[in-house]
């Protein structure tokens, strides 16, 4: 599409001379260069990701920017221009978790995180950042894993590190479970690092083994819409703690190293040699996930993009009846896409609210949104914010 190939090299010639722009004006002098990674969303395989399963994300065209130059006096200088507070100087070198706190420890971490590996030392890791993004924070749309990897991107050219990306997807998730303190898998910043235009990635979190499964939607006439419900229910955090401790007891329980390793055609045989009925819900969600991204991708290598809208739909129920960690908003969303003709829809992210991601003819996208919009207001709920998620680029240099 020669179109939209013209547009998205404006865009990108926009966000470029932005943030160059960005950076003279805080830091004075050139950026060496201007590098972007995307937000995400996880297409299905779902509560997988610690129970060493399977995974199939997406990178949006969100992304955070950062113009970075580096600095030989081993200070970071970090700049986001979409927080208020000014600069955050540190010293590369003294970095240890709970030096940084706030936005700055997420690009703090990643330098830190680079220097434990030794990939940098003495006053290296010095360098002045200018950040800028468009991937909406706390929608479960991974800004975190954007911020994390746009700046390891950044360094590893500045310093001429020569990172393959998942090296960097590991050093990044390092960061944020280490020195920002968030337990977070591998997902995110895998999807970040390694995803391509016109394909899901489909990542075996066990040993990231992955490949790029083709999801071109506007060759197939489709779109996936995104619907930040932009509730968080504050239970959500203990929640989590609690489905993961029920896994882990219940992969114990079952002599597995993880849920993973029970097989779909064992699962009624597991379930009834659980004595805790309570795990049992959680093994068959775990497991049926795991099949239903087999199922996604089976039907993506096919050719058949329509086909994996009812395997979406029974992914949310198995989220919602089974893993209980779906909400009424995000519920709300998959009855009123569904019942507007969608050909399927669910939950994505960790669940009690975030996004739902809904998979439409591009025909019927707007009618759809619309009347989920309808029936959001109907409810008494705030109004929910529509993206589409074109499968895009993950990290990359914008400039040269
Ligand atoms: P999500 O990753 O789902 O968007 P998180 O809570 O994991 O939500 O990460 C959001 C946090 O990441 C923000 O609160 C902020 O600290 C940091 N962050 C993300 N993008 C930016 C940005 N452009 N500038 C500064 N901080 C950012
Ligand atoms: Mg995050």
């Amino acid at each position: 599409d020669p179109e939209a190939g013209a547009e998205a090299e404006a865009l990108n010639a926009a966000q470029t001379a932005e943030a160059a722009e960005g950076f003279r004006a805080v830091h004075g002098g050139e950026p060496t260069g201007i590098w972007a990674a995307p937000g995400r969303v996880n297409l299905i395989g779902e509560h997988t990701d610690y129970n060493d399963g399977f995974v199939m994300p997406l990178a949006l065209p969100h992304t955070t920017r950062v113009a970075a130059a580096r600095r030989d006096d081993g200070v970071l200088g970090l700049h986001s221009a979409d927080v208020s507070g000014g600069t955050v100087r540190l010293p590369a070198e003294k970095l240890a978790p709970g030096t940084a706190d706030g936005w700055a420890a997420y690009p703090a971490g990643v330098v830190w995180a680079l220097r434990e590996a030794g990939l940098l030392s003495g006053r290296e890791g010095g360098a002045d950042l200018y950040i800028r993004s468009d991937v909406p924070t706390g929608a479960g749309l991974s800004s975190s894993a954007a911020l994390e990897v746009a700046t390891a991107v950044a360094l590893n050219d500045l310093y001429g590190l020569g990172l393959a990306p998942e090296r960097i997807a590991r050093l990044c998730q390092r960061a944020e479970n280490e020195f920002v303190g968030v337990p977070c898998g591998i997902m995110d910043q895998m999807a970040s690092a390694c995803c391509t235009a016109g394909h899901a990635l489909h990542l075996d979190t066990r040993d990231l083994a992955a490949r790029q499964v083709p999801f071109d939607l506007a060759a197939a006439g489709l779109r996936l819409l995104v619907v930040d419900t932009r509730v968080k229910h504050a239970l959500g955090d203990g929640e989590y703690a609690r489905r993961r401790a029920g896994c882990e007891e219940a992969a114990a329980a079952l002599g597995v190293a993880a849920l993973r390793d029970v097989p779909y055609g064992e699962l009624d045989t597991a379930l009834a040699g659980l004595a805790d009925p309570a795990l049992r819900p959680l093994v068959r969600h775990v497991v049926t996930e795991n099949r239903r991204v087999e199922e996604v991708v089976g039907l993506l290598d096919a050719g058949d993009p329509r086909s994996i809208g009812p395997v979406l739909t029974a992914g949310h129920a198995s989220l919602r009846d089974d893993f209980a960690v779906s909400c009424p908003e995000l519920d709300l969303v998959v009855e009123t896409a569904n019942a507007a003709g969608a050909l399927g829809a669910r939950m994505t992210g960790g669940g009690f609210g975030g996004s739902a991601v809904v998979l439409v003819e591009a025909a019927g996208a707007e009618e759809v949104g619309a009347e989920v919009a309808d029936a959001f207001d109907a409810a008494g709920h705030p109004a929910p914010r529509l993206f589409e998620a074109v499968p895009s680029t993950g990290a990359r240099r914008l400039d040269g």
